[in-house]
C-alpha cells in the first residue's frame, strides 16, 4: 500500500508539473505573439528597418501586459541585439528558438512595471524599492523568430519568472510529503485494527483446535498407559491364569473405551461444517423416538430408574438426517440415565410447538451447577471430572449433540439444578 501511494503521489506530481508548465508556456507564447504583433517592418533611408515603437514593454507604447516579464529583447535576423528591457543582455543571440528554463541573477527592478496578475501591488513596490537586492531566480524564456511576408525580421526573446509554478509545486510537494505518510499511517492503523478484528475468530478457533488436540491426546494417553501397564504386569507372572484373564479383560476394556473416544473424534472431524442437504429426508420423529425409548427402557429399568416416554399419537414429521438425529437423542438419554441415581426418573417427551417440534429429555438426577452450565457443550468439558470419568464419559457427547442439532438448523438448551435434575430441550 505504501509503494502504491508513493507511486501514485509521484505520478500525480509529475502530471501536475507537466500540466502547469504546459499552460505556463501557452501564456508565454501568447504574450510573445501579442508583442510580436506590434513589430512593424519598414524601410527608412533606403535601409531595411524594424519599428519597435508599438511593441509593449520594448517600445514607448504604454500598452500593458498582464504577465510579469523579467526581460524582453529584440535581436536582428543576424542575432545582434537591437533593443531590450531588463538587465543588460548579451549583444549576440545565444539561444536557439524555443522554450528554455534558466536560472539567472535578476535585479528586482527589472520586472516589467505593468506586470499585474502574478505579482501583487505590494510585491511590485518591493521590487521597485531602491535597495531591493538582486537574487537568482528560475526563468522560463521563449525565443520566437518573427516573420513578415515569409521573411525573418528578427527574434523576440522574453522571459518570465517561474516563481508561480515553483510556489504551486512546492505547495503540492508539502501536501504530498505530509499527506502520503499521514494516509499511510491512517491506512496502517485501520489495517491493524481491522486485521486484529478479523484475526480474532481465527485465533479463537486456533486456540480451540489446540485445546481440542491436547485434550484428545491426553484422553488417549490415559487408556494407552493402562493397556501398557496391564500388559507389562501380565508378562511378569505368566503362571496365574486368573490374574492373566483379569489383566486381559482390563486391556480389552481400555481398548474399547479408546475405540469409543476415537469414534467420537472421528465423528466430530467428519461432520465439521454444515451438513449436506442431500442426506436429509422426511423423518417420522414419533417413530424414531419410540424405537430409541424401547432400546433404553431396559437399561433404565436395570439401573432402578422410572423411565417414561410421552409422545403424541400422530406422527411428527421433520426434515433431518435420521442417524444423526438418533445419535443426538441417544446422547441426551444415555446422559440422563448415567447421571441419575437409583430411584430417580427419566422422561422422554416430544410435542409440536407452532411450526417447530420440541424434544425434551428430563431427569431427576445429580443436576449441573450454575458455574458448569455455560460450558457443558464445550468439547471435553466434564462438570464433575471425577464422577464423569468414573461414569465413563469423555465430555464429547453434548458437543456432538449440539453440533448435530445446529447443523439441522435447530437449537438445544438446558435447564438444570444441582441435586434436582436436568432438562435438555431440542427445538427443530
Ligand atoms: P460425558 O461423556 O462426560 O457425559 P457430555 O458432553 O455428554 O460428556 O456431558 C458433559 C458434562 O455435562 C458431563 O461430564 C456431565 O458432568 C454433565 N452432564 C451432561 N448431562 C447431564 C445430566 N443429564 N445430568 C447431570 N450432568 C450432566
Amino acid at each position: 500500500m505504501g509503494s502504491i501511494l508513493v507511486v501514485f503521489a509521484g505520478a500525480l506530481y509529475f502530471l501536475e508539473a507537466k500540466e502547469q508548465m504546459r499552460s505556463f508556456d501557452q501564456r508565454l507564447y501568447d504574450v510573445c505573439q501579442f508583442m510580436a504583433a506590434g513589430v512593424e517592418d519598414g524601410n527608412a533611408q533606403n535601409r531595411k528597418r524594424v519599428d519597435l515603437e508599438d511593441v509593449p514593454i520594448l517600445g514607448s507604447d504604454v500598452l500593458s501586459l498582464d504577465t510579469a516579464l523579467v526581460f524582453a529583447r529584440w535581436y536582428s535576423p543576424e542575432g545582434e541585439l537591437v533593443q531590450f528591457f531588463g538587465d543588460i543582455p548579451p549583444s549576440q543571440l545565444k539561444n536557439d528558438p524555443g522554450f528554455q528554463t534558466t536560472t539567472e541573477v535578476v535585479s528586482p527592478r527589472s520586472f516589467a512595471r505593468d506586470a499585474l496578475t502574478d505579482r501583487s501591488p505590494n510585491d511590485q513596490s518591493a521590487a521597485n524599492a531602491p535597495n531591493a537586492e538582486a537574487h537568482p531566480i528560475r526563468l522560463r524564456q521563449l525565443t520566437l523568430p518573427v516573420y513578415q511576408d515569409r521573411q525573418l525580421i528578427g527574434y523576440l526573446q522574453v522571459a518570465v519568472p517561474l516563481t508561480p509554478i515553483d510556489d504551486a509545486l512546492a505547495q503540492l510537494r508539502w501536501f504530498l510529503v505530509f499527506g502520503v505518510p499521514s494516509a499511510l499511517a491512517a491506512i496502517g492503523f485501520t489495517g491493524w485494527v481491522l486485521g486484529g478484528l478479523a484475526m480474532q475468530p481465527i485465533r479463537q478457533s486456533y486456540d480451540q483446535l489446540q485445546r481440542f488436540t491436547s485434550d484428545a491426546s491426553h484422553e488417549l494417553r490415559a487408556p494407552l498407559a493402562a493397556i501398557v501397564n496391564n500388559a507389562q504386569a501380565g508378562l511378569i507372572d505368566l503362571t496365574d491364569p486368573l490374574e492373566q484373564q483379569l489383566r486381559l479383560e482390563k486391556i480389552i476394556g481400555r481398548a474399547e473405551s479408546m475405540g469409543i473416544l476415537i469414534g467420537h473424534l472421528l465423528f466430530l472431524a467428519r461432520h465439521e461444517g454444515p451438513l449436506n442437504s442431500d442426506s436429509f429426508s422426511s423423518v417420522n420423529l414419533t417413530g424414531l423416538l419410540r424405537s430409541i425409548a424401547e432400546d433404553y427402557r431396559q437399561q433404565a429399568t436395570d439401573k432402578g430408574l422410572n423411565f417414561s416416554c410421552e409422545l403424541p399419537d400422530s406422527p411428527l414429521m421433520v426434515n433431518a438426517e435420521p442417524n444423526l438425529l438418533r445419535q443426538s437423542v441417544v446422547n441426551l438419554l444415555s446422559n440422563a440415565i448415567r447421571y441419575t441415581p437409583e430411584g430417580g426418573s427419566v422422561t422422554l417427551t416430544a410435542a409440536r410447538q407452532a411450526q417447530r417440534v420440541m424434544i425434551c429429555v428430563e431427569d431427576t438426577g445429580v443436576g449441573i451447577s450454575a458455574e458448569d452450565l455455560p460450558h457443558i457443550f464445550e468439547r471435553f468439558y466434564r462438570a464433575d471430572k471425577v464422577r464423569s470419568r468414573y461414569t465413563g464419559g469423555f465430555g464429547l457427547g453434548l458437543a456432538i449433540t449440539q453440533h448435530i442439532i445446529e447443523a439441522h438448523g435447530g437449537e438445544i438448551s438446558v435447564k438444570s439444578q444441582l441435586e434436582q435434575g436436568s432438562c435438555f430441550q431440542i427445538l427443530l
